[in-house]
C-alpha cells in the first residue's frame, strides 16, 4: 500500500544547508551600497548582521553544515511530514499525484523558525545580547521571538501598526516567548518619529518597520538586525525543507513534474525548490511555479531593477523584481505576501526563465483553501492557499488530459491565526483588490537612480 505520510527519521534529517549560488547559470548581481553604489563588502554589513550570517550571504560553498545546536532545536519538530493528498485527489477525481510538504507542524505554525533558530544561534555565538526586527501580521516576529528565547537573546519587534491592533494573537505569542513588541511607526526611532510627525495616524507598512528595526540595530552596540525573508542566507536556511522533500519523494519512488508555492519575499518556496534546481539545469523536465497575490504582483508586474528593501533607504540596494520601496499594498489577508520586493535569488531565476510566476485574486484563493481544508483537514494559511489554487487547477487539467502528473505543493503554514480571514470569506465579505496601477507608477517613480 502506498503511504499517506512519508516520514523521515530524525537521523535522516539533512545536516547541511544547500547553497545554490555556485550552481546558478549566471552569477547573481551583487547587493550595492546605498550611498556609494558599489558592491557591498562584509564590513558594510557588519553593523547590522553578525559575521557568520554575512559569510553565508556571500558564500560560494555548495553545502554549509548546520551547527549541532541548531540541529537539536530543529529536531523538536523536524523532519516535517510529506503528505500524499489522497482525499483531495479523490475529491477532484484527478489522475494527478499531489504531495504536500507541511511546515505548519513547527511551534510557530510556519517555515519561519528554520531561519529564526539559525539566525539567533549565529548572533548568540558572536556575543550579541539583543535582536531587532520587523513583522507584518506577526509570523516572522513570533518565529524570531521563539528563536531568541531558546538562545537567551532579548528580542524587540516593530509590528506594522494596523496588524498590531487588528491581529493581537501573534503579538501575544511573541510576548509569551518573551519578546517586546511595539506598533510601528513608533516613538522609539528617528524614522518612526519622522513619519508620526507627518501623519500621526499612519497605519504603518513593512518598509517603515524595517527602517525602524535597522536604525535600532545600527544605533546600539549590543543589537543586530534580523530579516525573515529575501536575503540569500535566509533562503539558504530554508533549503532544509526541500532537501527533506526530495528524500521523501525518493522514498515514494517519485520526482515532481511541477513544484508550486507562494512567494512573499520568496523564502519558503525557494527553500523547497532550490534543491531541485541542479536537476532542472541538467535538463530534467520540471516546472517551478511561484504564486503571488494580484494585489501585490511583484514578479508578474514589477520591473527587475535595483531597489531598497525599506522606506527610509537604509538597506543595501538589491537587484530584484520590485513595486518600489514606497509601495503600500492593499490590505489582503495574505499578510506574508505584501512585500514590495522579492528575493534576489528568486528574481534572478525568474528573469532567466528557470522558474515562472502567476498572480491571483484572493476570493478564488480562499475558495481553494476551503476545498483543501474539507478534503485534507488542514486549514492552510492564506499565503500557501495561493499555491493550492494553482495545484487544484493543474490537477483538474490532468483530469481533462488524462495525464498522471506528480505535483509537489509547498504548504508553508497553517491558518489558525487567520480565522478572521476565513470568517470574511465564509460570510461573503471578502473583497478582491484590482491592481493599483497608479499607486505602483507613483512608487516606481521613486526608484533609486544609479
Ligand atoms: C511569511 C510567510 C510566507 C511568505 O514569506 P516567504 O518569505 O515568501 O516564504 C508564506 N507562508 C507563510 C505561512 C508565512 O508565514
Amino acid at each position: 500500500m502506498e503511504k499517506t505520510k512519508i516520514i523521515l527519521e530524525e537521523e535522516e534529517m539533512p545536516t547541511s544547508w544547500y547553497n545554490v549560488l555556485p550552481d546558478l547559470p549566471l552569477p547573481l548581481p551583487p547587493a550595492l551600497h546605498p550611498a556609494t553604489g558599489k558592491p557591498v563588502t562584509p564590513a558594510d554589513l557588519a553593523p547590522i548582521f553578525p559575521m557568520g550570517l554575512i559569510e553565508q550571504e556571500m558564500s560560494h560553498q555548495h553545502y554549509i553544515e548546520i551547527p549541532e545546536e541548531v540541529q537539536s532545536i530543529y529536531r523538536m519538530w523536524r523532519p516535517t511530514p510529506l503528505h500524499r493528498a489522497y482525499r483531495l485527489e479523490k475529491a477532484l477525481d484527478t489522475p494527478a499525484k499531489i504531495f504536500y510538504k507541511y511546515e505548519g507542524v513547527s511551534p510557530a505554525g510556519s517555515h519561519k523558525p528554520n531561519t529564526a533558530i539559525a539566525q539567533a544561534y549565529y548572533n548568540k555565538k558572536e556575543g550579541i545580547k539583543r535582536m531587532a526586527t520587523e513583522t507584518g501580521a506577526g509570523q516572522w516576529g513570533s518565529a524570531l521571538a521563539m528563536g531568541c528565547n531558546f538562545f537567551g537573546i532579548e528580542c524587540k519587534v516593530y509590528m506594522v501598526k494596523v496588524s498590531y491592533f487588528q491581529k493581537p494573537y501573534r503579538r501575544i505569542l511573541m510576548e509569551t516567548w518573551g519578546a517586546k513588541c511595539v506598533p510601528s511607526p513608533s516613538e522609539d526611532t528617528q524614522s518612526g518619529r519622522n513619519i508620526l510627525a507627518q501623519d500621526p495616524d499612519c497605519p504603518g507598512s513593512l518598509g517603515i518597520a524595517i527602517s525602524e528595526a535597522v536604525e535600532d540595530a545600527v544605533n546600539r552596540d549590543d543589537t543586530k538586525y534580523s530579516l525573515g525573508s529575501v536575503l540569500n542566507h535566509v533562503l539558504l536556511h530554508q533549503t532544509i525543507v526541500g532537501q527533506e522533500a526530495k528524500k521523501q519523494l525518493e522514498k515514494a519512488d517519485s520526482f515532481p513534474d511541477m513544484i508550486v508555492g507562494c512567494i512573499g519575499g520568496g523564502s519558503n518556496f525557494a527553500g523547497v525548490f532550490l534543491p531541485f534546481i541542479p536537476d532542472k539545469l541538467k535538463g530534467r523536465k520540471l516546472r517551478i511555479i511561484c504564486v503571488e497575490p494580484e494585489a501585490c504582483p511583484t514578479v508578474t508586474k514589477g520591473p527587475y531593477t535595483y531597489d531598497h528593501g525599506d522606506v527610509a533607504g537604509l538597506t543595501p540596494l538589491l537587484k530584484m523584481y520590485t513595486l518600489g520601496h514606497t509601495f503600500v499594498p492593499p490590505p489582503v489577508h495574505a499578510g506574508g505576501l505584501r512585500y514590495h520586493g522579492m528575493a534576489p535569488i528568486v528574481s534572478h531565476l525568474a528573469n532567466l526563465g528557470v522558474i515562472e510566476a502567476v498572480a491571483l485574486p484572493q476570493t478564488p484563493v480562499f475558495e481553494a483553501a476551503v476545498r483543501f481544508a474539507r478534503a485534507e483537514g488542514i486549514v492552510p494559511a492564506p499565503e500557501p492557499a495561493h499555491a493550492i489554487k494553482v495545484v487544484i487547477d493543474e490537477a483538474l487539467a490532468c483530469r481533462e488530459s488524462g495525464e498522471k502528473k506528480t505535483i509537489l505543493l509547498a504548504l508553508s503554514g497553517h491558518g489558525h491565526f487567520d480565522l478572521a480571514a476565513y470568517d470574511a470569506y465564509l460570510g461573503g465579505k471578502l473583497e478582491d483588490y484590482a491592481y493599483p496601477q497608479e499607486k505602483v507608477a507613483e512608487a516606481l517613480a521613486q526608484l533609486p537612480k544609479l
